[in-house]
């Protein structure tokens, strides 16, 4: 039976999905592996489906929408894999951590940056809301595997998934594996 994977895109600028497409030829013999359950990068499913095998989790859970996320993604999935610097760390995004609050860094993003005409982005049920802060995954949901880099190398990426595709859990170590940035 093939294994149910999917793919998650939290707060991130999606450079650990373009890593994943990194793996060229291999992504052939993957397909033939996996059925991709969940993806931004594969389908059109807006719903987290059941039974996931491996998510390969992208960014920190930075939104209100993140956070519904990713509570759906532990509770349907066997193996969890904090993909990226992002969402181990919380990392670039979480540079906005330094600020006091959400409503601080709207304000200077939109409004004291703004050249002109500077607004506040507001759609009520259309644009989630900032959390206060940029959490790294596993300081809202337990994580099972963690993959480092910015993004991961797609050497990095194929080590993982093989284990995880013999049943394995994936050792990470050593300096090819372990390597944030
Ligand atoms: Fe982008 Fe790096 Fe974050 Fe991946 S870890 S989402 S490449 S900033």
């Amino acid at each position: 039976m093939k294994l149910r994977l999917a793919t998650v895109w939290l707060t991130g600028c999606s450079g650990c999905h373009m890593s994943f497409l990194d793996l060229d030829e291999w992504l052939i013999e993957l397909a033939a592996l996996v059925e991709v359950v969940f993806s931004p990068i594969a389908s059109d499913v807006k719903t987290y489906p059941e039974h996931v095998d491996v998510a390969l989790v992208e960014g920190g859970v930075g939104t209100s929408d993140n956070l519904a996320l990713i509570r759906q993604v532990r509770q349907h999935t066997r193996v969890l894999v904090a993909f990226g610097d992002c969402a181990i760390t919380s990392n670039v995004p979480g540079l906005r951590n330094s600020h006091p609050g959400a409503d601080t860094v709207l304000e200077r993003a939109y409004l004291q940056l703004s050249d002109s005409s500077g607004c506040l982005p507001q759609a009520p049920g259309i644009v989630p809301e900032l959390l206060e802060q940029v959490l790294p995954v596993q300081a809202v949901v337990p994580v099972d595997v963690y993959l480092p880099g910015c993004p991961p190398p797609a050497a990095r990426i194929r080590a993982v998934l093989e284990a995880l595709l013999r049943g394995e859990t994936p050792v990470i170590e050593g300096a090819e594996l372990i390597r944030f940035g």
